[in-house]
């Protein structure tokens, strides 16, 4: 497998924090690309063999914003067996339910814009129910829960320029641990 060429901002970069904005459909080919592009990122990224070919981090989630583009979109790579992916896209995402359980990832949120150790845990609601619309244009619902709960978390926080750091405090960042249920 050949490796996209796509560019990956790095957290410095203020373009992360904008507001993406709501896509419009039809999608054009720009879009289409990228979200191809994005997705064959990141399962060579998740493939140990590539990874270290390509000297990359393994990454399951990116945002569009991620790439420059301040559109309400990502994708999710999500590893389902071994080298094999089930591949999500979701446009111009709403929350529409939240468990009230949280949760938080034991070795720490990771992100490709983040390239360097973060000490800490974000909390995270275990369950969510999404309303969403796809490449296509069509609307649908996906309830995620753990890990993917996560995942789908992280990347909507992108659409709104947040940054799982920003949900660490610095002087205490494992506050409120024993509420929340370690995955
Ligand atoms: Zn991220």
């Amino acid at each position: 497998m050949k490796l996209p060429d796509i560019k990956i901002l790095d957290e410095k970069d203020k373009t992360l924090r904008m507001i993406s904005k709501e896509i419009e459909f039809p999608l054009n080919q720009e879009e289409i690309q990228l979200i191809n592009n994005a997705l064959d990122y990141l399962e060579i990224s998740q493939i140990e063999e590539y990874r270290s070919k390509y000297d990359l981090r393994a990454g399951m989630g990116l945002s569009f914003i991620q790439l420059g583009l301040p559109k309400r979109i990502f994708v999710i790579s999500e590893e389902i067996e071994e080298n094999k992916f089930k591949r999500y896209v979701v446009i111009n995402p709403k929350i529409i339910s939240r468990s009230e359980e949280l949760i938080y990832v034991g070795e720490g949120e990771g992100c490709l814009s983040v390239n360097r150790e973060v000490e800490g845990i974000v909390p995270r609601h275990a369950r969510i129910t999404v309303e969403a619309y796809d490449e296509n244009g069509n609307l649908y619902e996906i309830r995620v829960r753990e890990d993917m709960a996560v995942a789908f978390q992280h990347e909507i926080d992108h659409l709104n320029g947040i940054l799982f750091i920003d949900h660490i405090d610095e002087n205490n960042p494992y506050k409120n641990r024993h509420l929340m249920r370690e995955i």
